[in-house]
């Protein structure tokens, strides 16, 4: 049970796990608010298959990809915040608050 994304909005960790699953790759949301209506922050993604993850990272960062494109949907494209892991140097979309390399958080 590895998480392979976190510290996201319910709603994105919901798009994002159907949109694995569509690729084959189940995951399990963690940490989510009891009632789903509440869009809380915070929710994690555990794979159920931990050698799913390479696939689900692919899967992801293209998400990302299409998340800094445009990510609030309305379309301008305007340009996201991206941050820089000062642990790793691994780059990050906005939406992360925590590194998924090394695990440390944003500052
Ligand atoms: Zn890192």
């Amino acid at each position: 049970m590895k998480q392979v994304y976190g510290g996201v909005s319910a709603t994105t960790a919901h798009v994002l796990k159907d949109l694995l699953a569509a690729e084959g790759v189940a995951v399990t949301l963690g940490g989510e608010l009891t009632n789903l209506s509440e869009a809380g922050w915070g929710v994690d993604l555990y794979l159920v298959d931990d050698a799913d993850f390479d696939r689900a990272r692919a899967i992801i960062v293209d998400f990302e990809g299409r998340m800094a494109e445009d990510p609030d949907g309305d379309g301008d494209g305007a340009a996201p915040a991206t941050w820089r892991c000062p642990g790793c140097g691994e780059m990050h979309a906005a939406v992360f608050q925590s590194c998924w390399h090394c695990g440390r958080d944003r500052d």
